[in-house]
């Protein structure tokens, strides 16, 4: 069997997604809660797992988590799809959205799963450098809407990695503009405060996608897409369908159930950006972003594949961007407890004497 001339051309060309499995001491490199459950939340969430019967199929749809966090984002349940993560709702609509000239459209850098994806499911990839804010380049954007006109385009509020929320003036005018669907990611929003929820009303193009993944349940894969009740329903038929396993299905209801313990832990965590910021800007040769995630973007002075295998030396984890163009010797540090941030701090300062 030559593999080569059965696997898709698009899937033998690309790296597909490579997670950094580096084991380190701390881990900075993911964006994830760095706080746990207290303990007795710990217990109560066993018990409730506990009562899982295992030997049966999950409830297909997750329906009641559905109708619970369609109250808590004040939508309608037939306005929600929850997924295996956002990475399986990006998958679904990039696979619902798929024909033989499709294309979809993002800006560039930004999540790297737009890409990879749309390339799996046969969409050609049109990617558009951000200005030198890291804001949209609105001309470009509209000019590559006329002609081919993407069925989707994902845009990532706040954008990963650069950390920022992109002018939301360019972003309706994209929506206004656009012929196909428009997903406003917003996997980091429970940082940046803002949302674009409210514009669903407005624009049955417009579709949102939320997570649970950086608040603190990345380990249950817990992701929401929020639109028109006729995509939804459309893209329904794609899911798969025991995509959520009965086991996340407790733990995204026992989310809402302590949402202020979270909530207080995204609180601290927005706090610890500003002072990881602060203190980063005090070293020389580091050029970090403000933020509005739970991350923070920074260019350096120095080659930073060398400052990443430093830092993985001194038990440090975090995201070597390093790449063409505006990424060269950038790099992305997750928030992490604030002795962790201080390790980190300490650990800079001494790779770049
Ligand atoms: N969207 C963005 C912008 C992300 O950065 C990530 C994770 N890095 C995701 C979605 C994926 O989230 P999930 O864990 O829900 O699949």
């Amino acid at each position: 069997m030559d593999i080569n001339t059965l696997i898709r051309k698009e899937v033998l060309e690309q790296q597909g997604y490579r997670a950094d499995v580096t084991s380190c001491r701390i881990k900075m490199d993911a964006m994830e809660n760095p706080f746990t459950l207290p303990s007795p939340l710990k217990r109560e969430l066993a018990e409730e797992m506990q009562k899982v019967p295992m030997n049966r199929y999950p409830e297909p749809g997750a329906p009641l988590i559905r109708k619970r966090f369609a109250k808590h984002f004040g939508v309608e349940a037939d306005m929600i799809m929850i997924g295996n993560g956002s990475d399986e709702l990006i998958q679904v609509m990039c696979t619902a959205l798929a024909n033989s000239s499709a294309t979809i459209m993002v800006p560039w850098p930004t999540f790297v799963m737009y890409r990879i994806i749309a390339v799996n499911t046969g969409h050609s990839v049109i990617e558009v450098p951000l200005d030198a804010e890291f804001d949209l380049n609105l001309d470009a954007m509209l000019e590559q809407i006329l002609t081919p006109s993407p069925v989707l385009i994902f845009i990532s509020y706040p954008n990963n990695p650069t950390g920022n929320c992109f002018s939301t003036e360019k972003i309706k005018n994209i929506v206004e503009q656009a012929k196909g669907v428009v997903v406003i990611d917003e996997a980091y929003s429970s940082f940046s405060g803002k949302t674009l929820l409210p514009l669903l009303k407005k624009y049955d193009n417009l579709v949102i996608l939320k997570t649970l993944s950086k608040v603190g349940l990345a380990a249950m894969r817990i992701g929401f897409l929020i639109g028109s009740s006729s995509l939804v329903h459309e893209f329904d038929k794609v899911r798969l369908p025991y995509n959520i396993n009965a086991l996340s299905q407790v733990a995204a209801g026992f989310y809402l159930n302590h949402i202020d313990t979270f909530l207080s832990q995204t609180t601290e965590v927005i706090i610890r950006r500003e002072e990881l910021l602060k203190a980063l800007r005090k070293i020389e040769g580091i050029h970090p972003y403000p933020s509005d995630a739970n991350f923070i973007f920074f260019s350096c002075d120095f080659d930073t594949d060398r400052v990443y295998r430093s830092l993985i030396q001194e038990g440090i984890l975090i995201k070597n961007l390093n790449g063409p163009g505006i990424l060269k010797n950038c790099m992305r540090v997750t928030v992490g407890k604030r002795e962790e941030n201080e390790e980190f701090l300490k650990a800079l300062r001494k790779i770049l004497i």
